[in-house]
């Protein structure tokens, strides 16, 4: 490992991102020490030294070159991001971006901010959605706490982000436009070198392995012999299913690969087609 190929990659220091975001390197099989108020921290079996930071700074390192790459939400990337690559999206972290306004005032469509004045930390993304909507209004821009402006008089809406709907609900408030829907992403600088792309390819292609594994269940089951047919053609697998004779000639045993979202069906399928014995386990990683 020469200097040249480390990679510095910068993660939310505390919030919402940085649980998500160490579990997915260390699923990654790179080992690292995080010490409470640690800024710094070098991996010990990887070319990747990590910065620890504040999310809405990410992007500006990233982009200046400090760090290589960083791990934020889509929503900071878009608003704070300028001459970034979005690398990866990785499924965590997903959240939207609304506008709401407080929950006794009827709703008749977009128009009907104009001439509001909007409370917001997300200006940038907020100006381009009412601009394509031909929509002119005052925008307030306020680093926290944007869900109690109306409340207080600040702004007639707001634009925030929800996930589940509860703080917007407490506040008074209703979602009636989503402007983004956001997950947790990797964005790069746009000039690393080669050294550098190529241990980022390293480490995508271990994500990638981890997701994969995530959205992946290895299946166990026995299939009687008559209709072994129809349960192979049910679990394609990653090349084709394992068949295993079983000391009972007229049965196998059948492994395979399936994903996740077709689970149920799949099960459903296998148990009418004969199938017993059916086990189900989780897959760490998985190369193909
Ligand atoms: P920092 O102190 O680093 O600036 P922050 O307060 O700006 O942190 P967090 O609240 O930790 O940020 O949220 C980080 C990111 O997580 C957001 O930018 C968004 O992408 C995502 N996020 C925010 N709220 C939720 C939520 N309720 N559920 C899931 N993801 C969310
Ligand atoms: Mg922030």
């Amino acid at each position: 490992m020469t200097d040249n190929s480390i990679i510095r990659l910068a993660i939310q220091r505390k919030g919402r991102l940085s649980e998500d975001s160490l579990r997915l390197i260390k699923e990654s099989g790179i080992k690292f020490s995080n010490g409470t108020g640690k800024l710094k921290s070098m991996a010990r079996n990887f070319p990747i030294e990590f910065l620890f930071l504040r999310d809405d700074d990410i992007p500006d390192y990233v982009a200046d070159g400090v760090a290589d790459i960083g791990i934020v939400g889509e929503n900071v990337a878009l608003e704070k991001g300028k001459n970034i690559d979005n690398i990866k999206k990785l499924g965590f972290s997903k959240c939207r971006l609304s506008l709401a306004i407080p929950k006794e005032i009827e709703y008749s469509g977009v128009e009907q901010f104009q001439n509001a004045s909007i409370a917001t930390s997300y200006p940038k993304i907020l100006r381009t959605y009412l601009d394509k909507h031909n929509v002119s209004a005052e925008i307030h821009e306020i680093s926290g706490s944007v869900e109690i402006a109306p409340s207080i008089g600040l702004a007639s809406g707001v634009c925030d982000i929800v996930s589940s709907g509860s703080t917007l609900l407490s506040n008074g408030l209703k979602e009636v436009e989503t402007i983004l829907n956001s997950e947790a992403v990797i964005i790069g600088n746009q000039n690393m070198s080669a050294e550098k792309k190529a241990t980022l390819d390293k480490l995508i292609f271990r994500i990638e392995s981890v997701q994969r594994g995530k959205n992946s269940k290895y299946i166990l089951l026995n299939a009687p012999n008559k209709n072994l047919d129809k349960i192979t053609a049910l679990l394609p697998g990653m090349r084709s299913p394992t068949v295993v004779p079983l000391a009972d000639k007229d049965w196998s045993s059948i492994h395979s690969v399936i994903n996740e979202d077709d689970f149920w069906d799949v099960i459903e399928k296998l148990r009418t087609a004969g199938a017993e014995g059916i086990l189900v386990v989780p897959i760490e990683k998985m190369i193909i």
